[in-house]
């Protein structure tokens, strides 16, 4: 069995691979290329979804068997900004930047030095050959600074201070992001129902 993660992002496929072996999942973990694929849902899960149904397809029927494949999507929400990128994390512009240089813009523009946010991860999960799929979220609180801080991961982890710490996700131990980030709380979830699902060899 291999679990298959649809992601162009190698800091994404890094993490999967750092917060499974936490967890002591032994399974290995290939990479499914998501660069056709258009996010273009409402919710995370449609483009979750999107993402596993079509690598799910990319897979040679010989491997189908013994392949979950899955896809995450995820993004940064701000209360005070009506949840904003949400959805749209990836695509966020402001003032011709993206991302994480769009947000601070944003942020100074509206002369917001620091504002209550959540991650948000949703997975879904291909089950090997019969077209069942899991689908799993995990959220994590914290504040989203004017101020980068940290040279670690990537997208917003510069700005992003869990409840209860005091680093940037940027900042901290890659390991201890592992444990509390959305994506851990999701792998979390997917890892709990995938046990009971599957009878799982190595
Ligand atoms: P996607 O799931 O790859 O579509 O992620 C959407 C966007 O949300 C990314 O481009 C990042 O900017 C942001 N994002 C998602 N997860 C994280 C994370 O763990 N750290 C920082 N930014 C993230």
């Amino acid at each position: 069995m291999r679990l298959r993660l649809v992601t162009g992002n190698t800091h994404k496929l890094q993490e999967y691979g750092r917060i499974l072996s936490g967890l002591g999942c032994m399974l290995p973990l290939d990479q499914l290329d998501a660069d056709s694929v258009e996010e273009c849902g409402v919710t995370y899960y449609q483009n979750a979804y999107k993402k596993a149904f079509l690598g799910m397809h990319s897979v040679p029927a010989a491997l189908a068997d013994d392949s979950i494949v899955l896809a995450d999507d995820s993004g940064l929400e701000l209360s005070l900004f009506e949840n904003m990128p949400g959805v749209r994390s990836a695509r966020f512009r402001y003032a011709d930047l993206s991302e994480k240089p769009a947000l601070s813009a944003f942020l100074s523009e509206h002369r917001v030095s620091a504002t209550p946010a959540r991650f948000i991860c949703w997975i879904v999960a291909f089950l090997p050959g019969s077209g069942h799929c899991i689908a799993c979220s995990g959220s994590v609180s914290g504040i989203v600074a004017l101020e980068s801080r940290g040279f670690q991961g990537f997208g917003y982890d510069p700005l992003f201070t869990p409840d209860g710490y005091s680093l940037t996700f940027s900042e901290m131990d890659s390991c201890l992001k592992d444990r509390i980030s959305h994506r851990a709380r999701a792998v979390q979830a997917l890892w709990c129902a995938l046990q009971k699902t599957l009878p799982l060899r190595p």
